[in-house]
């Protein structure tokens, strides 16, 4: 059994940053992101890529941070909980999606997590993804539930040739489509020399593994992330990209709890 109640931060403090950009291409932005704090030191954070007819795939990403929002509540220690917000978002986009006409078959990605001092929760629907930064190295705690994303992790496809997979946009699990949903779960213990990284396709889809380390290695916090943005529109920003970074800093007096 693990411990229930994650543990105090102590003298660590979690801090998150965001941004997001409709990118040069798109005629709208229909990514949605969240972030704001949670009992026991934490951080919920989430992104969200909404995909539908006309602006519908906004109203879906929306949607579907707002549900989370609600349902996960101020207390959210173990991943059941999580999951089961994350469940909810699932059915609030589907029922609508059934109910409205303009907005039938609207769908989105959702990775979401809780971010304590000292570990993670991670549930996870779409081609959004999470890594993990921990010095030179990096960890997708993710799995792409697209079409080229699971022939990937099928091992039929290496990583470059999904990355170049004319199916690689091709969603195998959403939400909002059906009225259940699979959520893929995971809870990881972390520290200060780990950041997480909550990032669309639109990061991933034009920017490297290899150049996200790169990045992280010169910059932290804000900086971080308006870099990673930057990168993407650099790379011609063909589609919205959406940034949340967490980090776990140790306190130096007056920290303000963000
Ligand atoms: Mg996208």
């Amino acid at each position: 059994m693990r411990p229930i109640a994650p543990t105090r931060g102590g003298d660590f403090t979690v801090k998150t940053y965001a941004k997001s950009h409709q990118g040069y291409v798109r005629l709208r932005n229909e990514d949605s992101w969240m972030m704001r704090p949670v009992d026991f030191d934490g951080y919920l954070i989430a992104v969200a890529d909404g995909v539908g007819g006309g602006p519908s795939g906004g109203v879906a990403s929306r949607m579907a941070i707002e549900a989370l929002d609600d349902a996960a509540g101020v207390e959210v220690r173990d991943s059941a909980r999580l999951v089961s917000a994350v469940s909810m978002a699932n059915r609030r986009v589907f029922d609508s999606g059934s109910e409205e006409e303009t907005l039938r078959g609207m769908g989105t990605t959702l990775t979401a997590a809780v971010v304590f001092p000292s570990r993670i929760l991670l549930a996870h629907v779409g081609d959004s993804r999470a890594y993990r930064l921990t010095g030179s190295r990096l960890d997708r705690l993710t799995t792409d539930h697209s079409v080229a994303g699971e022939m990937e992790k099928a091992g039929s496809l290496t990583h470059d040739e999904a990355m170049h997979h004319p199916r690689r946009h091709v969603l195998t699990r959403s939400v909002g489509n059906f009225n259940k949903i699979r959520v893929d779960v995971a809870e990881l213990a972390w520290g200060t020399q780990d950041r997480l990284l909550l990032c669309t396709d639109g990061l991933s889809s034009v920017v490297t593994e290899d150049e996200i380390v790169r990045l992280s290695l010169s910059y932290s916090g804000q900086e971080l992330v308006d870099e990673l943005i930057s990168a993407a529109l650099t790379s011609g920003g063909p589609d919205n990209i959406t940034v949340v970074l967490a980090e776990v800093t140790q306190d130096v007096g007056d920290a303000d709890g963000r």
